[in-house]
């Protein structure tokens, strides 16, 4: 077995359930030896563990699309990772797999779920990212049910992130005007310079829901809502009649805890609005447009290796890192696809 068996393994576990913001107590970090692997199964080293918006919600035990995580479990994640050694005739020493590891240094598999790289297509990172689920989640969302036409104006959010970013992007390749909203100052240079969006404006900012109405002189066709919060507020009224609004994600949310706000009832104004401006908001979880994979993945590339799609990680080195991280992508502290470098590859 190649594995140097003085690797120990480091695994991160769910200590306990955060009520609101996470903290380094909802952690543990633990040791423990590399697992051998079985008949039929292979031992990974995970080269690079993504973090997302999503495992938020699986530290908490409120009823949603996917079941919690238990106490003590390892923290769940998509992984790039190296096969160390093989008992399953589908994968051989030295393969690069995209597999769903966790918050771990070392995991076995029986296969299931596994998907082989090629590192020459593509550096083997952007299987988490821009090649990967949240960019499979932007062309899914956008393109199934934002539906962009030529000359229309799409609004996205979290526009320098994994999705939005990806969103963006598409929407101008399809012809649409891209208004990106994002946090800062070198987050919104970064979309107009780098990116081409058309507009940019900052959710920071005293005046934002104005700034956004001067961004959008002829309303906003498609909205992707990655944040819900004070961006949605903004943007509601700026909705043309037959707006589409596929709801990805309410990341402003997601550390609030469970009780809805205190405050009058405001869904009546709401449903009202939707039914005169015929509105239509749909929420959606990227599975189930898994059929579009390989038609995403044909298109992906050929985006960037075109120059029309480009990407922005943020690396951060070392499993240990990984809560602090975690912490700072629901407060917006990434900067691009969050993701940790377990190994070096
Ligand atoms: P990301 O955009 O790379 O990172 C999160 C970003 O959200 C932060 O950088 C920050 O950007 C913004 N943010 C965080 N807290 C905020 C707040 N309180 N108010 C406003 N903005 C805030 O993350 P991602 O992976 O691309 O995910 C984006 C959204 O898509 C999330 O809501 C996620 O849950 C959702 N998602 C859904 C699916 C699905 O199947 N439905 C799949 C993947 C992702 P700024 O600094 O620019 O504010």
């Amino acid at each position: 077995m190649s594995h140097d068996t003085s690797d120990r393994n480091l695994r991160i576990l769910l200590a306990s359930r955060p009520e609101r913001a996470p903290s380094a107590e909802n952690f543990t970090l633990e040791e423990a030896p590399v697992p051998e692997p079985g008949e039929g199964e292979v031992l990974l080293k995970v080269l690079y563990l993504s973090l997302d918006p999503y495992m938020r919600g699986r530290m908490s035990s409120a009823k949603s699309y996917a079941r919690p995580l238990e106490i003590g479990e390892v923290m769940e994640g998509g992984t790039v990772a190296r096969v160390m050694a093989s008992r399953h005739p589908g994968f051989a020493e030295g393969d690069i797999v995209l597999s769903y590891s966790g918050w771990q240094r070392f995991a076995l598999s029986d296969g299931t779920g596994l998907q082989k790289l090629d590192p020459a297509r593509a550096p083997v990172s952007t299987a988490l990212g821009v090649l990967g689920m949240p960019g499979f989640t932007a062309y899914a969302g956008l393109l199934t049910i934002g539906k962009p036409k030529p000359g229309e104006t799409v609004v996205v959010a979290a526009a320098s992130g994994a999705v939005g970013s990806v969103v963006g992007q598409i929407a101008r390749i399809k012809g649409a005007r891209a208004v990106g909203i994002a946090g800062g100052p070198e987050k919104c240079a970064f979309l107009r310079d780098e990116l081409g969006f058309d507009a940019v404006v900052d959710h920071h900012a005293a005046d934002f829901a104005e700034q956004l109405a001067a961004a959008c002189p002829d309303g906003i066709d498609v909205y992707f809502e990655n944040v819900g919060g004070k961006v949605w507020e903004a943007v509601f009224p700026l909705l043309n009649t037959y707006a589409r609004v596929p709801v990805c994600g309410l990341i402003a949310q997601y550390n609030l805890g469970d009780a809805p706000p205190a405050g009058p009832d405001r869904l009546p104004g709401l449903m009202r609005q939707v039914l005169t401006r015929s509105l239509t908001i749909r929420g959606f979880i990227q599975t189930e447009f898994a059929d579009q994979r390989p038609a995403f993945l044909e298109e992906a590339a050929g985006w960037i290796a075109s120059g029309q799609l480009r990407y922005r990680e943020d690396i951060v080195d070392g499993l240990e890192n990984a809560p602090e991280a975690f912490r700072g992508l629901l407060e917006g502290r990434n900067f691009g696809k969050l993701v940790i470098r377990v190994a070096a590859e």
